[in-house]
């Protein structure tokens, strides 16, 4: 596919100003950013290629030699360095304001991008999926878990270097930590893939880590999780994702399923149940037990209740999450139709259908 034309990209004019190449830019930038169009891979292609078309235009330099040579001039920054998919891809809950706002206060998104050694290093963030009862969520719940991730080395306190061995200059870059490459009639620098642009590399490496710096190790983290939270509740613990030697450690997520209850039903922060009553209950009224999450509770059925009607138990729902307050447990009583009558039952039951009819000829000749 021909590559498309820089300024036409960004919807620019050729002598357009910095400011106006930057306000462009992130115009398209918020309007094709992956985080907007999940799943739309044409947003995603168009996002690289006005990301692309952005760090040459802004950089003085490189817009000289694209403005002179074409794309010819410029190609050799990209391909295969550097710049991962991955990078675009953040943790559902980010807020967008926010992710643009990390890459516009450094002044130029593709030193975040593009660059790597410019960027904070960050651990990645980790995700645990974790199941647990409708009781745990009623009640809150605390629980160990292990999340094996990357820690740094404690053998050679994350440089990567065996003990007593250091650095030595990167014999690829002189320690410049940038390679130069020639490209027609110029040449283009590039970061040092040897030593990713830090100038240095490690003489003898840590035999524990092979020097990366870092160890898999499973780490056991109490968690706890608060009353009322429900399906898809994230919990969100700081520093205990990836660590990555010399940064930050990245989040640890915890993300909340909550098991189908064999009794009780959730709606919002309110709880359903049904309860079978018998219909001499249900003609007659009467006490009867009911379960909560919270233990049985005696709740009155008044004279003639009709099968299925709600009963509602304030305050046995689900504590609020955020604030106060908590929901209702909603109990639906089914009356049963009792089956196996003794020929006794049966006789009384005659006699209460014969009473029945009596009455109820005698309430039509009212009408
Ligand atoms: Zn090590
Ligand atoms: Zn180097």
């Amino acid at each position: 596919m021909a590559k498309r034309d820089y300024y036409e990209l960004l919807g620019v004019s050729r002598d357009a100003s910095i400011d106006e190449i930057k306000s462009a830019y992130r115009k398209l930038a918020k309007k094709y950013h992956p985080d907007k169009n999940p799943g739309d891979k044409t947003a995603g292609e168009k996002f690289k290629e006005i990301a692309e078309a952005y760090e040459v235009l802004s950089d003085p330099n490189k817009r000289a030699q694209y403005d002179r040579f074409g794309h010819e001039g410029v190609k050799s920054s990209f391909g295969t360095g550097g710049f991962t998919w991955a990078d675009f891809t953040h943790f559902g809950d980010v807020d967008l304001e926010d992710v643009f706002g990390d890459f516009f206060s450094g002044g130029g998104i593709f030193e975040s991008f593009f660059g790597g050694h410019k960027r904070e290093k960050r651990g990645a963030d980790l995700r645990y999926n974790l199941e647990i009862e409708l009781k745990d969520a009623y009640f809150g719940y605390e629980k160990e878990i292990s999340i094996p991730r990357r820690e740094r080395c404690n053998a050679c306190g994350g440089s990567g270097a065996a003990v007593g061995t250091g650095k030595t200059t990167c014999y690829a870059c002189q320690g410049s930590g940038q390679t130069r490459q020639n490209v027609g009639f110029f040449s283009v620098s590039q970061t040092c893939p040897q030593c990713k642009g830090s100038g240095q590399v490690i003489k003898t490496p840590c035999r524990v880590c092979k020097g990366e710096g870092r160890v898999r190790k499973v780490r056991n983290i109490t968690v706890k999780i608060p009353p009322g939270v429900d399906s898809g509740s994230k919990l969100r613990i700081q520093g205990e994702g990836e660590q990555v030697p010399g940064g930050v450690s990245g989040d640890l997520y915890v993300v909340i399923y909550v098991k189908e209850d064999p009794v009780f039903k959730r709606d919002g922060n309110d709880v359903l149940c049904e309860v079978p009553i018998s219909f001499v209950d249900a003609c007659l009224g009467a006490e009867i037990d009911v379960p909560t999450l919270d233990g049985k509770v005696r709740m009155k059925i008044p004279e003639g209740t009709q099968t299925h009607r709600i009963f509602r138990l304030r305050g046995k729902g689900f504590p609020s999450l955020h604030g106060f307050g908590r929901g209702d447990q909603l109990v639906q009583v089914i009356t049963e139709t009792p089956t196996n009558l003794s020929s006794k039952e049966k006789e009384l039951l005659r006699k209460f259908a014969a009473l029945r009819r009596e009455k109820e000829g005698k309430f039509r000749k009212f009408m």
